[in-house]
């Protein structure tokens, strides 16, 4: 024996289900797939599921493993559990007097919709059929039959479906008939007969009448089609590793077409698209089950209610078989208080006897699951913690922006990325200013840009929402409009922006400057005209849920804002503070842009300090916004960050403008602004090293933030609580130069005004040297905030690219495939983290620990920084209740394990 057969030599391959017993249950999905599990269980509960047996996965790793051979055991066991179907089912495989007929079927671990193969009515020949016509009529007997070698024809053997219909095309011209339901029983026959010479001409053998054959020959079809190009693809989409397998399930066929006392459909035991507790399906009499899927007829509703609520005049299930519309609802609810969720169903009644052809958990919208949640706890079928569990983060975010209603019609004009979730209707303008001054005028407008740059903030804050045509899902306008939560559709390839004629072109059309249209950030469709849409509500079952999540978590949850209405929000959303104020954005205000271009222009101090002295005000004016809307929250402020040639005009037109204002000549301006240029990924002199080379920078910062404080705390009798941030620390001298810097400044403050408040001054950690050498740093930092956008860069050692991935040069040998994120704990960037967080802690044990880089709201990265055992995260407003979700899925699956 070779070493692979020698190993399976013991093992059991195939497991029974039906007649109230099962040899699996519903714990083995690994092994029997998602079907052949929950069949398993179903048939323990007593219920009424045809019977049948399961092949498992395991026989396909084999069947793969043996270059497409089976183990020698496993024939052995596929007869006996034949031959303990027909026993219970009191049918023979080949029968002539009452023949057994199978299905065949695949169901692997992950549910893969479509993507292999079944085959229905296995069992049929030439005598077999002939048995099923006494019994069932001679048409339903020989239509099964044809589209059986239909079906086995091109499943198994590879030949083309049009192949048949094009003969049965023929033969109904022929004989001058139109519909399919108006051929004859011997119209069938001889359609049979025309198949099966197709076939043998085709392959040189005849179409096999042994059941045997036929049912050998299916399983190899359901196990080959794991490897087929569509299942390929789609495990890939979906991150299903092949060795999971798929198993084969064979049961006993029953028929919903055997007329007007059968049926078939599905149901849910709840509406899967708002959640609401009614019974909720679809059936068609006289049907089989790709009926109902094929969309040929239309299914009605299974209830009076249902019935009712869609206007149907079709009898409801409930009224046209009200025995079986009972026993399907005590199967229902038995079902789900069984599985403690929401359950989808497959049923077919067989001549007024119901028959359960499978059960899972439904999918359903974010909004349902919510609602599924909440009310499954009330009604006490799940803890607390489990409703917080069965809502996923990443779903969160289609309910915090307002959606397109489900049965909206769409005008498409192109697609791009979906790159921030929600849907936004407004006016089409191209410019930043223009969006502006619309929206001051109270208009509703979408920005279009080719892509965006710091300069489109205000235009993109004013938007409803944004569409570019370039740039990925961590291009700039991206990053942004996900921070602002602004919709945004990114990379729309084929929109062809002209700006200055005021039009875009797509596909052959035009849109022009003021003309409505709407944007799904969920799907990225950009649709002409105004869609109708839903509003997010916050309050109800959101509230309660993540009340039970913040009850779970451990960690903390910050925002990344800079503006009033950014922190209003973070703290709406339930932000226990600011994690990152980034003070540049205050900057790039229209009112100070000016002054900020003269500081930086000018030659020496004292023309620096001038422009600063009218900066101060200003900056203090939003500290003093930001920390009476937070009240006693902490807010991380961070002191300048970026390379000071991001101040500077970019286009010929604006470099005029400022040369002409701050009285340099253009020449000198664009020297200086090559001067100061960085390319990304941007180190050099920006951030701290900007700060010790201008001090009074950071000077004005500090005073501006403790003034504030103080201003504040007079005004409301709060306490409010700066942490000082000094960023792109590489070692520990730089900070302690810099936190002199600041202290000098609360200092003199505190002593100016008479009142002293408690603050911290710490640093970013976004270098790799900054994270080795966290030890030093944390003599003088109060707490670290792990800035990893610019970690993840430097730690890689290369930046995005213009899509906006990492490494897109690796992209094509697989390394780091996931775009855009390269998530914390892929090795590299959390180790750094943690290293970080070890040394930092070694030297002062109570050292504050936070993440602010866009990772914050990334569940992954939230779950690896509670293992981390960080403070809080801090991530974009509109990503608070994700992070707050991610944090108490990240503990409650610790306290499982
Ligand atoms: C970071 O680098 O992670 C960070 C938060 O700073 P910024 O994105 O502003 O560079
Ligand atoms: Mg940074």
């Amino acid at each position: 024996m070779g070493e692979a057969a020698l190993k399976h030599a013991e093992e059991t391959w195939v497991y029974a289900f039906g007649g109230g017993t099962a040899d699996g249950d519903a714990s083995m999905k690994n092994l029997l797939g998602g079907k052949g599990a929950n069949l398993a269980e179903m048939a323990k509960l007593g219920l009424p599921v045809p019977p049948g047996f399961t092949i498992s996965t395991a026989v396909c790793t084999a069947y793969y493993e043996l270059e497409r051979e089976y183990p020698s055991t496993l024939a052995p066991q596929v007869d006996q559990a034949l031959a303990d179907l027909e026993k219970k089912s009191g049918k023979g495989f080949g029968d002539p007097e009452n023949p057994l007929l199978v299905s065949v079927r695949s169901g692997a671990r992950a549910s893969m919709p479509g993507m292999m193969d079944t085959v229905l009515n296995l069992g049929l020949n030439e005598a077999s059929a002939a048995g099923l016509a006494k019994k069932a009529g001679e048409r339903f007997a020989y239509d099964s039959y044809r589209r059986f070698i239909q079906m086995y024809s091109n499943v198994v053997l590879g030949i083309s479906h049009d192949e048949f219909e094009h003969l049965l095309d023929e033969y109904k011209d022929r004989q001058g008939i139109d519909l399919d339901t108006d051929m004859s029983a011997d119209d069938w026959k001889k359609i049979i007969v025309l198949y099966k010479e197709a076939v043998e001409k085709e392959l040189g053998k005849p179409f096999p009448e042994d059941p045997k054959e036929q049912l050998w020959g299916a399983i190899s079809a359901v196990f080959g089609s794991w490897m087929n190009d569509r299942a390929i693809t789609y495990r890939k989409l979906n991150d299903i590793p092949a060795e999971w397998g798929t198993a084969v399930n064979v049961q006993a066929m029953v028929f919903g077409n055997l007329g007007e006392t059968s049926a078939t459909g599905v149901a849910f035991t709840r509406d899967p698209s708002n959640g609401d507790p009614i019974f909720y399906g679809e059936y068609l009499i006289n049907a089989q089950g790709e009926d109902v899927v094929a969309g040929i007829r239309t299914p009605a509703p299974i209830s009076r209610e249902r019935a009712d609520t869609l206007g149907s005049e079709d009898a409801p299930l409930e009224e046209a078989m009200p025995e079986v519309y009972a026993q399907l609802r005590d199967v229902a609810n038995t079902l789900e208080r069984h599985y403690k969720d929401m359950q989808d169903l497959e049923f077919t009644v067989e001549d007024g006897n119901l028959y359960m052809l499978q059960t899972r958990s439904g999918k359903r919208t974010a909004s349902a699951a919510l609602k599924i949640a909440v009310d499954m706890a009330r009604e006490g079928l799940i803890t607390e913690n489990e409703a917080v569990l069965r809502l996923m983060p990443a779903q969160l975010d289609q309910l915090l922006h307002p959606t397109i209603s489900e049965d909206a019609a769409r005008d498409v004009l192109v697609v791009g990325l979906p790159a921030s979730p929600g849907a936004a209707v407004g006016k089409v303008v191209f410019d930043s200013d223009e969006a502006f001054q619309w929206a001051e005028k109270g208009e509703d407008v979408i920005l279009v840009r080719v892509e965006t740059s710091p300069e489109d903030i205000k235009g993109m804050h004013a938007a409803r929402g944004i569409v570019t045509a370039r740039g990925g899902m961590t291009s700039h306008a991206a990053v942004v409009a996900r921070g602002m939560g602004r919709p945004c559709v990114c990379g729309a390839g084929g929109l062809q922006v002209d700006g200055k004629a005021g039009v875009f072109r797509v596909m052959g059309r035009e849109v022009k400057k003021g003309e409505v249209i709407t944007v799904d950030g969920a799907t990225g469709q950009v649709m002409l005209g105004a869609v109708d849409m839903v509003q997010p509500d916050l309050s109800g079952d959101f509230g309660t849920l993540m009340a039970w999540a913040d009850a779970a978590r451990r960690l903390k949850v910050r925002a990344n804002a800079e503006t009033p209405l950014d922190t209003q929000t973070a703290v709406e959303f339930g932000a226990e503070g600011i994690g990152l104020c980034r003070t540049e954005h205050m900057f790039f205000d229209e009112a100070r842009i000016p002054e900020v271009r003269a500081m930086i222009l000018s030659n020496d101090v004292a023309g620096r300090r001038a422009s600063l002295d009218k900066l101060l005000p200003m900056q203090r004016g939003d500290f003093e916004e930001i920390f009476r809307i937070l009240e006693d929250r902490p807010a991380t402020i961070r002191l300048l960050d970026p390379p000071l040639h991001e101040f500077l005009p970019h286009t010929d037109e604006d470099m005029e403008d400022v040369a002409k204002a701050s009285g340099v000549s253009v020449a000198e301006l664009k020297r200086r602004a090559d001067d100061l240029h960085e390319s990304n990924p941007m180190l050099g002199h920006r951030g701290c090293r900007l700060g010790i080379t201008y001090p009074e920078i950071y000077e004005m910062q500090a005073r501006a933030i403790f003034e504030a404080a103080v201003n504040i705390a007079n005004e409301t009798g709060r306490k409010p609580v700066p942490e000082v941030m000094i960023p792109l620390v590489a070692t520990h001298r730089e900070l302690q130069i810099l936190k002199d810097v600041v202290d000098a400044q609360a200092k003199a403050v505190f002593e100016e005004t008479g009142v002293t408040l408690d603050y911290l001054v710490g640093t970013m950690i976004e270098l790799p040297r900054a994270a080795l050498r966290a030890g030093d740093i944390a003599q003088s930092a109060a707490f670290f905030s792990f800035g990893t956008n610019d970690l993840t860069q430097t730690t890689l050692g290369i930046s995005r690219d213009d899509a906006g991935r990492f490494l897109k040069v690796y992209e094509d040998k697989g390394i780091y495939e996931k775009d855009p994120f390269v998530t914390l704990d892929q090795e590299g960037v959390g180790e750094l983290v943690k290293t970080a967080a070890e040394r930092g802690r070694n030297t002062r044990p109570g050292i504050k620990l936070g993440i602010c880089g866009e990772h914050g709201g990334d569940p992954a990265s939230v779950a690896f920084c509670h293992r981390t055992g960080l403070d809080y995260v801090s991530c974009s407003p509109y990503r608070v209740p994700i992070a707050r979700l991610a944090a108490a899925h990240a503990a409650l699956s610790e306290s499982d394990s």
